[in-house]
């Protein structure tokens, strides 16, 4: 039998255009095998190239509204006009198989999850300034000046919020970023309150 049979819960959070996405295709194109990547639903019409059940699951309104009542999100939250969640069923389930299951979503989210997951691993992905943050909203070109600037603001109040994470990793350059989250993936499956139970059974401590 092998230790830590449980995934973790691995929440990637921080300001919209901080390079979430772009972070964590880099850390499953490291190690894919043992990550599973929670798809989230929302409002928000596709942007060009976005495909339905693999980048988001679309959905109108009044699905996700009719999710939300039914209680089937872990975490939903409005941003700049949309409502964006987290499908319940599927991060469990993965969790209990060993799997990774990697949940990147905005502040709000995160820390709701936070009150329902203690057990799982916060990291807050920051920019290396405000400057390099807002030239990555604009570059993005999908958004209109007005959702930009609402972006830069949404992101002047998530900013004070990075102490409640676990961990804060510096988007400078992303591999850098995605190596240093795969060594706290590592690390923190090495923490002992996670692998005693284990460790004991399997050496029959007493
Ligand atoms: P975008 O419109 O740029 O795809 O996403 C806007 C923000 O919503 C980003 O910060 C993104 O990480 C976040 N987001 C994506 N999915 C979820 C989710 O399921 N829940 C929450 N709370 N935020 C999400």
């Amino acid at each position: 039998m092998k230790l830590n049979e449980r995934g973790l819960l691995i929440v990637l959070s921080g300001p919209s255009g901080v390079g979430k996405g772009t972070v964590r295709k880099a850390l499953f194109e490291m190690d894919g095998h043992d990550l599973v990547y929670s798809i989230s639903m929302t409002t928000r019409p596709p942007r060009e190239g976005e495909i339905d059940g693999v980048d988001y699951y679309f959905v109108s309104k009044a699905e996700f509204e009719r999710r939300i009542k039914d209680g089937e999100l872990l975490e939903y939250a409005q941003f700049v006009g949309n409502y964006y969640g987290t499908p319940k069923d599927k991060v469990d389930e993965q969790i209990a198989l060993g799997k990774e299951v990697v949940l990147e979503i905005e502040v709000n989210g995160a820390l709701q999850v936070r009150e329902k997951a203690p057990d799982g691993v916060f990291i807050f992905i920051a920019p290396p300034n405000k400057g390099a943050l807002h030239r990555r909203l604009q570059r993005r070109g999908t958004e209109a000046p007005e959702k930009i600037q609402a972006r830069m603001d949404k992101a002047e109040m998530e900013f004070p919020l990075a102490h409640k994470y676990d961990y804060i990793v510096v988007n400078d350059e992303v591999m850098n970023a995605a190596d240093r989250i795969m060594a706290i993936i590592r690390a923190e499956h090495a923490k002992t309150e996670r692998s005693i139970y284990k460790y004991n059974e399997i050496l029959e401590v007493k």
